[in-house]
């Protein structure tokens, strides 16, 4: 089998993959901030990550992967200014910002329920991790990273030297950029907060008390972790110092995942992942997807027009995770037809018994069709030339005769499709009531009969049980409206 390979952008270049230890992934996906239902842009990446999974263990690998939910410390600005989205979101809904977290942390729960989304070994809320992330800052002040000043404890950036790389960010024009904006209090523009205080005066609903030995001076001081910082303790404490792959959008690049870089490798003074891959960001109608537009579709607004989380799936992989993707309802329908007529293939699985061939050559799907989905899948998890290939496969079942269709091969292939593309097309295909079957004999027969009148009647009732009959030259076959 062709071996799997990605784009690494660590490297900037596409490379097979090999992880540390054989058989094995350590995997990291950057979780949702929950303070609001998440859009089909947020959906997007989650969508192309459970490919990665499933992808991973289509090659044999079980996969041990961590997803966090961000809880707190995540502000407005990715970088340290602003207001934490989830207090701000409190006040929206006069909730606590516990309450805030609860509600749309249970709804990103549910929402992956609705995508057919694998649960990921661990689910982690940065609230569960405070003690290890206040661990990891002791760390890098003992190695002499960090420094306070009057809002927070900050990661000196200019003694991690490899800092600008990930990013390729240039740093002179990054000075000159934020001299403006910046607070003053840091010394380097780049530099970001670990752990943030509470300002004197104010209480949080989200705050903990910072251990006296990681303060200068006896002042007692309440705060709240950093959300670069969350995902690096995370990340180290329940996969330990070095990832396989960690996962993200590619607005990370510059900040979130250049800040983990730095702060987790000044730490552990080792990688902190091998590989890096990124989905580039969704449209909708061209635009920029934004609370100002109304364009922020959620899963209960696909819903509401009659669209399904499968449906979005289709859309979603149509383009590979590199490509920026257009969501219009123009494009979520000829997903939406794309699935159906996937569909359409796989009920020809419970309707061939009686006819199909065994001694027959060139029957389809070939066996080897399962395999050379997961090949195409395994360059880059291109899902754009997966979709192709299953097109391919299942349209050529659909163009032939009924005794050239294998359904055993059929059930085999459907099953595979449904494990690394997660479309639940077995599932979603179950075979029809015996009355119905019945019904479906009787109007055969009053064909044979060239009882048209009683034929029309007995289509139209099947019609009304969602079920379409269309006649092949060896027979009917039933489908579902
Ligand atoms: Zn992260």
């Amino acid at each position: 089998m062709s071996s799997l390979q990605f784009y690494n952008t660590r490297t900037r270049t596409t490379e097979k993959f090999i992880p540390q230890h054989e058989g094995e992934v350590k995997l990291y996906t950057c979780g949702p901030t929950v303070y609001d239902y998440l859009t089909i842009g947020n959906w997007t990446a989650y969508v192309y990550w459970d490919i990665l999974v499933r992808l991973l263990e289509a090659n044999e690998y079980k996969v041990h992967r961590v997803m966090n939910i961000t809880d707190v410390g995540h502000l407005v600005s990715d970088a340290d200014d602003g207001e934490d989205k989830l207090e701000k979101g409190a006040r929206r809904e006069d909730k606590t910002a516990w309450d805030v977290a609860k509600f749309y942390g249970d709804d990103f729960l549910r929402g992956m329920q609705r995508l057919n989304l694998k649960q990921p070994e661990y689910i982690t809320k940065a609230t569960e991790y405070i003690p290890q992330q206040l661990e990891l800052v002791r760390t890098l002040g003992q190695k002499g990273y960090t420094y306070q000043i009057d809002d927070g404890i900050y990661f000196d950036t200019s003694k991690f030297p490899t800092y600008a790389d990930f990013a390729r960010l240039d740093i002179d024009a990054q000075k000159a950029g934020a001299r403006v904006e910046f607070n003053q209090a840091k010394r380097n523009a780049s530099d970001f907060a670990l752990w943030k205080f509470t300002p004197s005066g104010e209480t949080r609903d989200m705050e903990w008390d910072t251990p006296v030995d990681l303060l200068k001076g006896d002042a007692t001081r309440k705060g709240f972790p950093g959300w670069h910082l969350e995902c690096s303790a995370m990340a180290m404490d329940l996969l330990g110092t070095t990832l396989d792959i960690h996962t993200g959008g590619i607005d990370h690049i510059p900040v979130h995942h250049t800040n983990e870089i730095a702060q987790s490798e000044a730490a552990t003074g080792l990688r902190f992942s091998n590989y890096w891959l990124h989905n580039n960001h969704l449209k909708v109608d061209g635009t920029k997807i934004s609370k100002s537009l109304g364009n922020g579709y959620t899963l209960d607004d696909l819903e509401a027009k009659g669209y399904t989380p499968q449906d979005l799936r289709m859309f979603i992989l149509q383009s590979g995770y590199q490509t920026e993707g257009n969501f219009t309802f123009e494009n979520l329908t000829s997903a939406t037809h794309r699935l159906h007529n996937w569909r359409r293939a796989a009920v020809l699985r419970h309707q061939l018994h009686e006819t199909v061939d065994e001694q027959r050559d060139n029957r389809v799907p070939a066996y080897a069709a399962s395999q050379a989905l997961t090949e195409v899948l395994n360059d880059n998890m291109n899902t754009s030339e997966g979709l192709a290939h299953v097109d391919r496969v299942l349209g050529e079942v659909l163009d032939s005769t009924a005794s050239y269709i294998d359904p055993r091969a059929l059930t085999e292939f459907l099953q595979h499709v449904d494990n690394v593309l997660g479309f639940e097309l077995i599932t979603s295909t179950p075979d029809i009531g015996d009355n119905a079957k019945q019904l479906i004999l009787e109007r055969r027969r009053a064909r044979e009969d060239k009882n048209w009148t009683k034929s029309d009647i007995l289509r139209d009732t099947l019609a009304t049980q969602g079920i379409t009959v269309r006649d092949t030259a060896t027979g009917s076959l039933w489908e579902y409206k």
